[in-house]
Parts: structure tokens; C-alpha cells; sequence
């Protein structure tokens, strides 16, 4: 039962190293890719080059005629890729530019009303400020914008302003050009899965290399292809479109409270994620070891290869746990909404290095991230509440008490219960009191 899709970034990793012969073929995309994408900005990133940007036809025809495709040897499948994405950012580029401009437009004092209304007109009709910058008439445009313009144009001195607009953009323009090589793009054309792995298009003809991957997943989309040659790992980062589930009986309101303990305590007081204070302990224990040892051999390579591949490994370990218990959470609570406090602002300075060590080690955000995702592809609410004093106020009579540990017991009252399920008992109180903060989270994992 799906309505709609959520669209979810997923990532592949290699299974084992990536040989070192294989690596450089992959960069060697990758650093074509870039040369190419560097070309194009350089010789169509200017304002000569405004009008053969809309649709891009041209460029893209002029490239293909360059020759300078063949000149690299670089196969079509990624020429043609990194031709169009460089086009797209030299069109984001320009709006970059032109919402720079307009901005200063309208701090500008020194300009008139009808100067700037002049001068928001040229940056919002494209074929208008294609002509001023290219110091040509302004005549083709659509019958009733070119009335507009003929009208507004005899209020302002328009040479002046032209002058104005040019000197701006010469200014705030700037080429662009990138140095960073991560990784390369690939669509269907130039990938194919199959035997637990990935076969991937390179420079040589009608050879492939083969990468073993952690997962026999299969995508049929544009992939990118993220290359970290120093832990001769890969990573393909695929956009993919999943099937939001909507549960009929998924209607309970549950308040819940996260721990570094315990993962997760509902307001009933159920618990998920028991084991994660075992599991951090020992990713601490080993982090502590690691980082003695670590700065003892600075100089070492592969101990820093394995330090690397230990601390993956860990967090792989936790981060699967952690899924696992969120999904058993929803499975069991069948929420229709989940009350959250917000998390507390960091405290500033540090007042416990230690703590703070081992809170960072805490997935504390990734817990988050995750719930808040795993309920969207459920189609499950979640609501964030005020989490100011929620530990300390009592749930049952709503004084605010002494915070005590573990144990949560009113001094008025006499209500008795462990602090955790305590602070989730707010949490919903206050979501269904209306004490919802935000509900529409945007986060992607
Ligand atoms: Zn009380």
C-alpha cells in the first residue's frame, strides 16, 4: 500500500579494497570529468556565452564538434554527462549573480524608485539582460514585455544604468572553476550490476572494471561514484525513489525519550535499544586504545589504515543496531505520531571534556535523523516538543522537581516512575497539550 515516494540517497560500498591499477582508472574519469566540466565553464561561463545557454543545444554541439573528446580519449557516455552538468552549474551561476546584484540593488540609496524598477526588470526578463550585457538593443522581446520595457526605459537615463548593471556584473561574476576531484557521475549507460557487484565503463574500449560491492542492491538511475583512493575504498551515492508505507492501524500517540543508555523509552515505558550503552562502552573503550596508539605512530600508514577500517567497522556495528531497534519501535508502538523533545542547544565552552567526548561518540544525532526518517517512509508523524525542564517536571501534576537519577519520584505528589518514561510522558503531554514545535523535518539520512 503506497501513496507516494520519498526520494532517498543510498550508498554501496566496495566489499573488498579497490586494486590499486583499478583506483587509477577511476580517477582517471574522474579527473577528465572535471577537465571537461573546467573547459566549460572557461570558455562558456562569461557573458559572451549568455546566449547559448538557453536551451544549451549549442554548447552542447559545439563540444561535440570540438573534437576535443576524441583528443582525450574519454568515452562518450561520460563526455556528454559533464558537458550538461557543467552547463547547469554555469545557469546556476548566473542566478547566483543576479540575486547578488538585485539584492544590492535594493540597498543601493543612491538609486532612484524608477531606476531600480528599471534594473529589476533587465535581471528578471533573460533576453533583456542578455542584450545590455552584450551592449545590443534591446528589441525582441515578447510583444507585451517589450511595451513594458519601452515604457520604462525613457524614465531612467538607460546608458547609465546599462553601465551600472555591466560594472556589477563584472564584479560579482565570477568564473567558475573547480579543483576538487571526488568523483564522477554515471548514468545506466556506463554501469551495469550483476554478480554481486559493479561493472563500470572505462577509458580503455570495451573494458569494464568489476567492484565487488557489501550489498546486491541494483539502480537503474544517474549514480555518482565517490572515490577515496587513500583507504582504496569507493562509494556509489544513488538517488532512489522509495514507496512511502501508510499503515491503517499505525494510529497510537507515543511520547518517547532518548538515551545514551538506553536508545529509546516510551511513555508506557517500553524500551527499545537496551544494548546501546554496551555497545558504546566498547566503541569507547577501543576509541581510548586507538587514540593512544595513534598518536604514538603518526607516521605509521597502515595503522592509521586499520585504525580507519576499526572505526568504520564499529560504527557500521551500531549504526545496524540502531536501525534495528527503530524499526522494531514502530513494528511493535504502531505510532500514528511521535512526540520528540528538542534537542538542547550544545552547551557552549565544554564544561565536561569528558562527557562531551562520549556524547559525540553517543549517535545522539544519527538516532535522530534516523527515527525522524524511518517514520517518514512509514508515513508516521513526528512532532517535536519543548524539552526544557522535561526530565524534572513531573508528568502526573506537572511540578517541576529535583532532577534525581534514574528514578523519577514527586515530591508532591508522590508519583512514581524511572526518569526516562517520565520524560516521555511530557513529551506526549505536551505534543497533544499543542506544545508541537515543527513537524515537517526535511532531513535526509
Ligand atoms: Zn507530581
Amino acid at each position: 500500500m503506497s501513496k507516494s515516494t520519498l526520494c532517498k540517497t543510498i550508498r554501496q560500498h566496495n566489499k573488498e579494497p579497490v586494486p590499486k591499477e583499478n583506483m587509477e582508472k577511476l580517477q582517471e574519469i574522474a579527473d577528465d570529468y572535471n577537465k571537461i566540466r573546467n573547459y566549460v565553464y572557461k570558455r562558456y561561463g562569461g557573458i559572451g556565452s549568455l546566449k547559448k545557454l538557453y536551451p544549451g543545444y549549442t554548447i552542447q554541439n559545439e563540444m561535440t564538434i570540438s573534437g576535443i573528446r576524441e583528443q582525450m580519449e574519454m568515452p562518450s557516455v561520460y563526455f556528454h554527462l559533464a558537458v550538461l552538468d557543467a552547463i547547469k552549474d554555469i545557469k546556476n551561476q548566473w542566478i547566483r549573480t543576479k540575486s547578488r546584484i538585485l539584492k544590492l540593488i535594493g540597498q543601493n540609496e543612491g538609486l532612484s524608485k524608477e531606476e531600480k524598477h528599471y534594473l529589476r526588470f533587465l535581471l528578471k526578463v533573460s533576453n533583456a539582460f542578455i542584450a545590455v550585457l552584450n551592449q545590443e538593443p534591446v528589441d525582441n522581446l515578447p510583444d507585451e514585455i517589450q511595451k513594458q520595457y519601452d515604457k520604462i526605459v525613457q524614465q531612467v537615463d538607460w546608458e547609465r544604468m546599462n553601465r551600472y548593471l555591466c560594472r556589477q556584473v563584472r564584479k560579482y561574476h565570477i568564473k567558475l572553476h573547480t579543483s576538487v576531484v571526488e568523483g564522477f557521475p554515471l548514468t545506466e549507460r556506463a554501469y551495469r550490476y550483476g554478480e554481486h557487484g559493479i561493472y563500470i565503463s572505462i577509458k580503455e574500449k570495451r573494458k569494464r572494471i568489476f567492484i565487488p560491492l557489501t550489498d546486491g542492491n541494483q539502480y537503474k538511475t544517474r549514480i555518482y561514484m565517490k572515490l577515496c583512493p587513500e583507504q582504496e575504498r569507493v562509494e556509489i551515492i544513488a538517488p532512489v525513489n522509495v514507496a512511502v508505507h501508510i499503515h491503517e492501524d499505525y494510529i497510537n500517540q507515543v511520547g518517547v525519550s532518548l538515551g545514551m543508555n538506553v536508545m529509546l523509552t516510551t511513555d508506557s515505558g517500553h524500551k527499545y535499544g537496551e544494548d546501546l550503552g554496551k555497545y558504546q562502552m566498547e566503541y569507547t573503550e577501543w576509541m581510548r586504545k586507538q587514540t593512544w596508539s595513534y598518536q604514538q605512530n603518526r607516521s605509521d600508514n597502515p595503522g592509521r589504515k586499520k585504525y580507519r577500517a576499526g572505526k568504520r567497522s564499529y560504527e557500521e556495528k551500531l549504526h545496524s543496531y540502531i536501525n534495528q531497534e527503530l524499526n522494531r519501535f514502530l513494528r511493535i508502538e504502531k505510532p500514528g505520531i511521535v512526540y520528540m523533545p528538542r534537542l538542547p542547544k550544545p552547551q557552549a565552552g565544554g564544561k565536561n571534556r569528558k562527557i562531551n567526548y562520549y556524547a559525540t561518540l553517543w549517535q545522539r544525532g544519527y538516532i535522530r535523523k534516523r527515527l525522524i526518517w524511518k517514520c517518514r517512509e512509514q508515513s508516521v508523524e513526528v512532532a517535536e516538543v519543548i524539552g526544557k525542564d522535561i526530565s524534572s517536571e513531573c508528568s502526573r501534576c506537572g511540578m517541576i522537581c529535583q532532577k534525581q537519577k534514574e528514578i523519577f519520584s514527586c515530591q508532591f505528589c508522590g508519583y512514581s516512575t524511572e526518569e526516562k518514561t517520565n520524560a516521555a510522558q511530557n513529551a506526549k503531554k505536551r505534543g497533544e497539550g499543542g506544545g508541537k514545535l515543527n513537524q515537517d523535518h526535511k532531513n535526509n539520512p
